[in-house]
């Protein structure tokens, strides 16, 4: 087989990498990169500035180095140099075309994404609603959605629309302002995850441009703020989003929220924030049955121009269950490695590519008690222990243990992680996933107790 080009590699990684953590960071740190040199396992990556490089090496090593050695096993490292003309820019709207890089039929959707991104509203224009699959699990939600394009600011205002990882919240709100554009292209429309919205906030703040920022917001038509679970805690920006809300709404603008729980369920949030967003329209989406699994395979596997056969992707669709994120990962990933190694996409392949994404813990019935219980023993802990608000070394470890076992096993989001832990923030988890996933790479004793540790969990259920 002919050795894949750094492009092709560094492509079949961004997909991966993209599965993994959030859209805006995914955007904001993985544009204009590009692999510039591998040598003996080494990989060096060429980013655009001193910052791209420190997070790139810091806090998304892992992930890149795991996406690699995915696709090629005898990468080992991956550094990053600053440069400025990338070959192969991601996101840059220059680039020729989508298949001077990938073969005709392999469009994966961050290269559609790299072409059309609208930098002033932030939408992505693949989020539509014709792309949307409708089933029992979503149809509130996408209906309440579809009323709101029609009728903006004189229906269901504000919309807060709730539900796990990767059920299509960012989809559906995002084709709310698509379809307005449409109609009515100088609307101004702006979508933000409630991260960024409080980093920008930050940085006003730092830069005394915090006039400039809350007049900024006041002139939007509609505002889409995502993941809005992520203000929780965070005084300062409650506070100011509370005004923005506030004036928009008076104005009759339109308001979209979206959270992974609903509006009560959101710890330390501001009572009259509360009320505020329970004082609209609140629509779940929960996960697809098998029927609206396999609808949304095929309408991905037809919108690719891929062919996969009838009985593999019922194969999917029947294994893959939690959420259409997975579901869609699952079908990128055999038809990236169907075409790498020029292979048909049969069943039998299918088997194949995703039996290792089948066997993980969740699927085996494993939950985060058995973690727990298991951590604790090893460690002679109680497993109290491990939810309390305890620092000392005896009980922080083992804890960070427990947070890296149920990412790594479970799949579980920071935030989940956090919950089940006592109600501890999400970057307490991420730091911990991280820390844990870094020192096994060098510390062969952490390695053999994580190795012991998930066999024990995997023999409880047997
Ligand atoms: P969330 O914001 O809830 O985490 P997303 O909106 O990012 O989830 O959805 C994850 C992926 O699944 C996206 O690529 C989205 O297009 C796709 N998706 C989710 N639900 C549907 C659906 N009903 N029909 C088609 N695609 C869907
Ligand atoms: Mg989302």
């Amino acid at each position: 087989m002919k050795p894949l080009t750094n492009t092709e590699l560094w492509q079949a990684a961004l997909g991966e990498i993209e599965l993994s953590i959030s859209k805006a960071n995914f955007i904001t740190w993985f544009k204009n990169t590009a692999i510039l040199s591998i040598k003996n396992g080494r990989v060096t990556l060429g980013v655009p500035n001193g910052f791209a490089k420190e997070w790139l090496e810091n806090k998304y090593n892992i992930y890149i180095l795991r996406a690699l050695k995915n696709i090629q096993e005898d990468i080992t490292t991956v550094s990053c140099v600053i440069s400025s003309n990338q070959d192969r820019s991601f996101l840059s709207i220059k680039e020729p075309s989508v298949d001077a890089v990938l073969p005709p039929k392999k469009t994966i959707e961050y290269t559609e994404k790299r072409l059309h991104f609208n930098q002033e509203t932030n939408l992505n224009p693949k989020y539509t609603f014709d792309k949307f699959i409708i089933g029992g699990s979503n149809e509130l939600a996408r209906a309440a959605c579809y009323a709101v394009s029609q009728n903006v600011g004189r229906v269901y205002n504000p919309l807060f629309i709730y539900g796990g990882v990767g059920l299509g919240k960012t989809h559906l709100i995002q084709s709310v302002g698509n379809e307005l554009l449409k109609s009515n292209p100088h609307l101004r429309i702006k979508y933000i995850s409630s991260e960024r919205f409080t980093s920008a906030l930050i940085d006003s703040i730092k830069n005394r441009t915090i006039d400039d920022f809350k007049s900024e917001y006041q002139k939007i038509d509609l505002l889409i703020i995502d993941d809005i679970q992520f203000i929780s805690g965070k005084e300062k920006t409650q506070e100011e989003f509370f005004h923005i809300f506030n004036s928009l709404y008076q104005k009759n603008k339109q308001i979209i929220l979206t959270s992974d729980r609903p509006p009560k369920a959101i710890q330390i949030l501001e009572e009259r924030l509360l009320s505020r967003f329970e004082g609209g329209m609140i629509a779940d989406i929960s996960k697809p049955d098998l029927e609206t699994r396999l609808a949304i395979l095929q309408q991905k596997s037809a919108a690719t121009n891929m062919k996969i056969d009838d009985d593999a992707l019922e194969f999917i669709a029947n294994n893959i269950k939690n959420n259409v994120r997975e579901l869609e990962g699952a079908l990128n990933r055999v038809s990236v490695s169907a075409q790498l190694t020029k292979k048909d996409l049969t069943l039998a392949y299918t088997k194949k590519i995703l039996s290792d994404i089948l066997s993980s813990g969740k699927r085996k019935g494993i939950t985060h008690k058995h973690i727990f219980k298991v951590v604790s023993e090893f460690y002679e802990i109680n497993q109290d222990d491990l939810i309390a608000k305890n620092r000392k070394k005896e009980v922080s470890r083992p804890r960070q243990i427990t947070m890296f076992l149920m990412r790594s096993e479970l799949q579980y989001s920071y935030p989940g992680i956090g919950d089940k832990l006592g109600g501890r923030d999400h970057t307490t988890a991420l730091y911990a996933y991280e820390k844990i996933s870094k020192e096994i790479e060098t510390n062969e004793k952490l390695k053999e107790e994580i190795d012991q540790l998930r066999d024990q969990i995997y023999s409880l259920t047997g």
